[in-house]
């Protein structure tokens, strides 16, 4: 014999009701028992009526107007104008007694747990009576059998309990008088023994089919539903989940409970007492393998965890105290008083120093469960034994569950590393001695985000996502974004890096996708779906997402810009920054970034701020890494410095030159920042700071070449006035070198722990002398580079290279 069950959306529509009974026709000979559940939607429906009935609102009749035109239209798309008006009287005497119930509630303006039963039992009573003599008008041999008969509960109405003596015995007697070989029953409704209706709870006719199933001792229990089976996680939640093909009994109760609403949970329980296999199929995918649920022996080492759940709205009690310690009594008295005002707990843990017990219960429950506990405990609390009840709200669990895991290390090693990893602090945690289910109480914030860093950990092979947050889309930023899309497939075969933009800025419009932006049309999407810019919208957008991998890239040269770093390191997402301001202002800001991301595990990542994307940062920190000692460094740092001085040949004035190298993206936006050297002094303050020198942007050094009224001029155009107006000053300062055979250079300098930089003219035998267009040269003498430095040259400005330096930093960050 086999039970299968079919849920509201198998049975919503005539269609559906035609497919299930030609698909029953098609199974072979045997026994069946059907377990059906009301048409889709009909139970909230029923509920509705009541509840509007009780509020003395009169619409409750066009509800049940509907009904009725749903089940009547039903009868006339299933059966032929002959076999119709038995069946519509049917429906049209139980809607007439569904009427009166709720007249009846309209007078009294009460709807008690007793009625409600009685109105929903119309939901599958009318759906089982259907679907019986529609198999039976299609030849089969089929009766319909009221589960009230034989499904016998106490009288808790609204989720019943079961008295298994009875209702076996019931069962049992049914189904050995009767021979017939298709049973349709209602699920859901049972009977208390004054014949009164009950219903088993929300979802209940899962379980009725399982308690037949069990009663009987079927081959199989087949719940067919609308999803392929249950899910490693919901899929609502986690786009990548999929259906778990096998599960042990004990899994499934322990993710059923944990919010993968595809079978009501109690079900489990009398199918695994017997050792009835759950196959649990979707009625609109019917070839899908779906989930078997089953005394699973096998053990999966490389699969240790089957699925992943949590519960939402969660709040934590704590009860603590040193009056607790080695008292016996506590916990008795604190889940007693749970348990009188009927709040369910769902977590437990208790310190071995028993100074403290936790327990988590839904949200809706704590004012109930403060005013129990602290008048429980009121003496205590007044002797100042134990303090009052602490409670803590906006949480929730998220739990990885899976019968492998027993005696198998790392799986919670790996858990709380990858939360830990995406900055999800974990609260509280709980494992059972059982090991199947490792549970950790998160902000309520994070819940999405740890769901989907768990699957991707314990379920997912690479790709692994990574999620940017762009601002600044002029000259490097729009580089990168052609560069990523234009590697996107390398680096989803090769590294195995899925990488989206989600958010991207320029200083007026900001754009989101929370699937990742097509980067052939983020101009258009920025201009016309973008919303106006600004930083802290920005930075709101970027929380709310709360993605797991994220990293925010600066490409900007905003000083305000530079300031939100420390709150997305806070937050454990990764900055990359072509900007310098952030790593050159104070000595204290820059040290604090880098402890902020040791602390968050967020990589801060800056190479480009010194040599774009030439391996100046990182040469020299994993020099120093490796126990190397710096001595020295000398460097030209400025690639537009070094293009004015190559360039500032033949007839072209220096203005002119300058202008060109603005006009080829080598300077700053504002080009006085490079010509008075700023530029240099901030980058060669980045080196001496990475050598471990707490040094200020003041204390460098600097002999400026310029005139003081070009040093100081105004504004970017009053600038180039002062050029033109010294254009001999500078002539003689190009004659002078070029009659000595030397050529002009603006050199950084760091060693001792002093920096400078200033304008020098070197010899041909000098590694500078050679130094073409814009390139930036870095001579690291150390002591392992003693005798000839350490050299790192190639073209130092430009946005193309700059966005590669910061495309590379991405990639790096991604590790
Ligand atoms: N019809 C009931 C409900 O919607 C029972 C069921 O479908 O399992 O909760």
């Amino acid at each position: 014999m086999q039970v299968l069950k079919f849920g509201g959306s198998s049975v919503a529509h005539s269609d559906s009701i035609k497919r299930i009974c030609s698909f029953l026709e098609k199974k072979p000979k045997g026994r069946y028992a059907i377990v059906v559940s009301a048409l889709g939607n009909i139970t909230d429906q029923l509920i509705q009526c009541g509840q509007l009935a009780s509020e003395r609102k009169n619409i409750y009749k066009n509800i049940l107007e509907e009904i009725e035109i749903r089940h009547l239209n039903i009868i006339r798309e299933l059966f032929p104008i002959t076999d119709q008006s038995y069946l519509i009287s049917w429906i049209k005497k139980n809607i007439n007694d569904l009427e009166s119930l709720c007249d009846g509630i309209f007078q009294v303006e009460e709807l008690s747990k007793r009625s409600l039963d009685k109105i929903m039992s119309f939901g599958e009573l009318s759906s089982s009576f259907l679907i019986a003599e529609k198999l039976k008008q299609s030849g089969l041999d089929a009766i319909c059998k009221d589960s009230r008969d034989l499904i016998i509960t106490d009288s808790q109405f609204g989720c019943a309990q079961v008295d298994f003596i009875t209702s076996n015995h019931h069962i049992i007697q049914f189904f050995r008088e009767k021979t017939s070989k298709y049973i349709v029953l209602p699920g859901f409704i049972g009977s208390t023994l004054e014949n009164e209706t009950t219903t088993l709870g929300r979802g209940g006719s899962d379980y009725t089919a399982s308690i037949l199933a069990a009663a009987i001792s079927a081959n199989i229990l087949e719940i067919w539903t609308d999803v392929s089976g249950m899910m490693t996680a919901n899929p609502k939640i986690v786009n990548q989940s999929f259906p778990i093909k096998e599960i042990s009994y004990e899994e499934a109760m322990e993710l059923s409970h944990f919010g993968a609403k595809v079978i009501y949970p109690p079900t489990i329980q009398p199918a695994m007492k017997k050792h009835i296999p759950i196959q649990i199929k979707n009625t609109f995918s019917p070839l899908d393998p779906g989930t078997l649920i089953y005394v699973r022996k096998k053990t999966n080492i490389s699969q240790p965890v089957t699925g992943i759940s949590g519960i939402q709205n969660l709040a934590l009690l704590t009860l603590e105290g040193s009056g607790m310690v080695g008292v016996p009594g506590y916990s008795k008295r604190l889940f007693e008083a749970l348990s009188r005002e009927k709040i369910n707990v769902i977590f437990i843990t208790q310190s071995s120093s028993e100074h403290s017990i936790t327990t988590g219960i839904h949200e809706m429950d704590i004012i109930k469960a403060k005013i129990v506990i602290d008048s429980e405990f009121a003496q205590e609390i007044h002797q100042k034994c134990i303090d009052p009840l602490k409670i803590e709200k906006d949480l929730c669990i998220i739990a990885v569950v899976g019968d492998n895991m027993k005696n198998l290390h790392g799986t919670s090693g790996k858990m709380f590393s990858s939360l830990g990893r995406n900055s999800i602090n974990v609260r509280a945690i709980a494992q059972g001695s059982t090991e199947k289910n490792i549970s950790a109480v998160i902000q309520k914030y994070d819940f999405k985000k740890a769901l989907n860093t768990l699957h991707e950990v314990f379920f997912e092979s690479p790709p692994k996502q990574i999620n940017l947050f762009i601002c600044g889309v002029g000259k490097v930023g729009s580089k990168l974004l052609e560069q990523i899309d234009q590697q996107k497939n390398y680096l989803l075969e090769e590294l195995k890096l899925q990488v989206r933009v989600i958010g991207l800025a320029n200083s007026k419009k900001m754009y989101f996708n929370e699937n990742g932006i097509n980067l052939c049309q983020y101009i258009d999407h920025l201009n016309k779906n973008g919303h106006k810019m600004n930083i802290s919208d920005f930075m709101e957008k970027v929380w709310k997402f709360n993605l797991r991998n994220s990293l925010f890239v600066d490409n900007t040269a905003s000083e305000k810009m530079a300031m939100t770093y420390e709150k997305f390191l806070k937050n454990g997402i990764g900055v990359i920054t072509c900007n310098k301001i952030a790593c050159s202002s104070d000595y204290d800001h820059y040290k604090k970034l880098k402890t902020l991301s040791r602390h968050f595990k967020a990589p801060f990542f800056f190479e480009t701020n010194v040599g774009a994307s030439l391996p100046v940062i990182s040469t020299l920190n994993d020099l120093i890494n490796s126990g190397d000692k710096i001595n020295k460094i000398e460097a030209v740092l400025s690639g537009s410095l070094n293009f004015i001085f190559n360039h500032f040949i033949g007839k072209k004035s220096f203005l002119e030159v300058v202008k060109e190298a603005q006009h080829k993206g080598y300077t700053e936006p504002d080009p006085r920042i490079d010509l008075i050297g700023l530029d240099v002094m901030r980058k060669i303050l980045i080196l001496a700071r990475e050598c471990g020198a707490p040094l200020e942007l003041f204390d460098i050094q600097q002999q400026s070449f310029l005139p003081p009224s070009c040093s100081n001029a105004i504004s970017i155009e009053n600038f180039y006035q002062e050029l033109h107006q010294h254009r001999d000053y500078f002539f003689n300062i190009r004659k002078k070198a070029e009659k000595e055979k030397k050529r002009l250079r603006f050199i950084a300098r760091y060693e001792k722990r002093i920096a400078s930089v200033g304008l020098e003219s070197v010899q041909q035998n000098h590694p500078f002398y050679q130094l073409e267009g814009k390139d930036n040269m870095v001579l690291y003498n150390t002591y392992r580079y003693s005798e000839q430095p350490l050299i790192i040259k190639g073209a130092g400005a430009g946005s193309e290279v700059t966005a590669s330096g910061v495309f590379s930093d991405i990639i790096k960050a991604t590790k």
